[in-house]
């Protein structure tokens, strides 16, 4: 018996004694399955041949794989009012990264924007202390390894504290949330998106897909409706999905005019 990860998105599936016979994850026109067809791996395999970068990026403790894997995302540890939040998910956990989240006080719970990034967070939350995965309910039906850490949230808006609220803006998928921190990691707060709007190669925009890899838009009424759902919060940074894709300095206005630039070219 073995928790199967697919090769392409990097999720981890329940026990099982036989790879699944597909991953729904990957079948989604959102996503793809590898050139040479499903590929599944294994937690004890991952290790043997990946490690994990344990490093800054922009303010803050990141942990991607390396060499690269599946999307491939990098999670960052959050030290808020809400607790120290482990935000994202990786496929591989190392004892050199519990240790490393450990020297920082440890992670009260893990908050994830999306399937995308549920990857190994099963796995994760066990080794970190059994902390809860707090996920939107609307996206329920994309986990692929069912645990009672896992809590759903429902709604638009949750508080977590004084500081953090997360903000379902759907379009990439209906319960896509993401992250706002109105007091840190500097003093102008940051916004931590998930793939609900992802930064470019300059740096100094942000786009709106249904599907990144396949490059399919959002619609422009679900990304009307999450430019309604972020107005009123503030935030000087904007934090990509992966390692170095951030906005760092200027952000929010760089996402406003993101938004106005999309709309037009969806309405030209
Ligand atoms: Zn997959
Ligand atoms: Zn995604």
């Amino acid at each position: 018996m073995a928790c199967f990860i697919c090769e392409t998105c990097g999720t981890q599936f329940a026990e099982s004694a036989a790879p699944p016979p597909a991953c729904p994850v990957c079948e989604d026109e959102r996503q793809y399955v590898g050139w040479s067809g499903q590929r599944w791996t294994t937690h004890v395999e991952l290790a043997r041949r990946h490690v994990l970068r344990i490093e800054t990026d922009g303010d803050l403790l990141g942990i991607g794989m390396a060499p690269d894997f599946a999307i491939p995302q990098r999670a960052l540890l959050l030290p808020t009012g809400a607790g120290n939040l482990l935000w994202e998910c990786v496929s591989l956990v190392t004892d050199d990264a519990v240790a490393a989240l450990r020297a920082r006080g440890g992670v009260d719970a893990i908050v994830i924007s999306h399937p995308h990034f549920y990857a190994s967070m099963v796995e994760w939350s066990e080794a970190l202390g059994d902390v809860p995965i707090v996920i939107h309910a609307a996206d329920r039906a994309w986990v692929q390894r069912p645990s009672p850490r896992i809590r759903f949230w429902e709604g638009d808006v949750l508080r977590l504290s004084h500081d953090i609220t997360l903000l379902r803006c759907g379009g990439h998928f209906p319960g896509s949330t993401a992250l706002h921190w109105a007091s840190g990691p500097r003093e102008g707060g940051a916004l931590f998106p998930g793939d609900a709007l992802q930064v470019v190669q300059d740096r100094r925009h942000v786009t709106f897909m249904y599907s990144y890899p396949n490059f399919i838009p959002m619609r422009g009424s679900d990304v009307r409706a999450m430019r309604e759902r972020l107005l009123g919060y503030d935030f000087d940074d904007v934090y990509g999905y992966t390692w170095g894709r951030n906005i760092l300095g200027g952000a929010r206005a760089a996402v406003d005019a993101s938004f106005e630039r999309f709309l037009q070219r969806l309405a030209a």
